[in-house]
């Protein structure tokens, strides 16, 4: 490849992939986050629709426990990509932020949706309501962009302190409000 091709510096190419997966796994945690949104509000649907035993499903106590679960979760999931997106409008790293975001919110949006399924009961599980296709996509976002394991070792190997995070030679810029409208026309 003649030189004046090189973009970058020679040999940086794997550093530069693998901090575009910080901007995918954002990406899959913030829609990770929607997914547990549509799973709480089919949920609280059908759980104040049915009736088991003369009362609304919601009654129960045990239902309730899927339905506070979820609430609580997907709150948390919810912050967690609020920060790493904070940190990339500053034009900061972000990679241990964005896994801990993204591996949350997944595992979140699997149990959520598989909650949803259960709390539908039989009709959870068939494909007349939507909470069955919310648990396979949920699954996928679980095994892709870095795979639930991937995100935990990393996680630990954080807080072990055997990885850290330096900034990159070219960070991606903060984020420039007036730029942004100028260019695109967008609000
Ligand atoms: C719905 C869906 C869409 C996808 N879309 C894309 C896409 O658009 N582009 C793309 O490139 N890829 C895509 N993938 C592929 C995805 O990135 C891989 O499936 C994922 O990285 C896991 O790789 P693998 O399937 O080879 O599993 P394997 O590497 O065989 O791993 C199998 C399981 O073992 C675990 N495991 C493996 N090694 C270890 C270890 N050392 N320690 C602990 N656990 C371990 C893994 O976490 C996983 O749970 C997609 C996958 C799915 C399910």
């Amino acid at each position: 490849m003649p030189v004046e091709n090189l973009l970058g510096h020679e040999g940086e190419g794997f550093k530069v992939a693998m901090s575009a997966l910080d901007n995918g796994r954002y990406t899959v945690a913030a829609g990770a986050v929607g997914l547990i949104r549509a799973c709480l509000e089919a949920s609280l649907y059908y759980a104040r629709e049915r009736k088991t035993f003369g009362v609304d499903l919601g009654r129960h106590q045990l239902v309730k426990r899927m339905i506070a679960l979820m609430a609580q979760r997907g709150e948390m999931a919810r912050l967690l990509v609020y920060r790493a997106g904070w940190m990339k409008n500053q034009g900061l790293r972000n990679t241990r932020e964005t896994s801990l975001a993204k591996w949350t919110a997944c595992d979140a949006a699997f149990e959520a949706a598989s909650d949803a399924v259960q709390i539908h009961g039989a009709y959870g599980y068939s494909d007349e309501y939507n909470v069955e296709r919310y648990m396979r996509n949920a699954k996928g976002a679980v095994i892709y962009e870095g795979t639930r394991e991937v995100h935990m070792l990393m996680q630990a190997d954080y807080a072990l302190g055997y990885r850290s995070d330096k900034p990159l030679r070219c960070e991606l810029p903060a984020y420039d409000a007036e730029r942004w409208q100028a260019e695109t026309g967008n609000w």
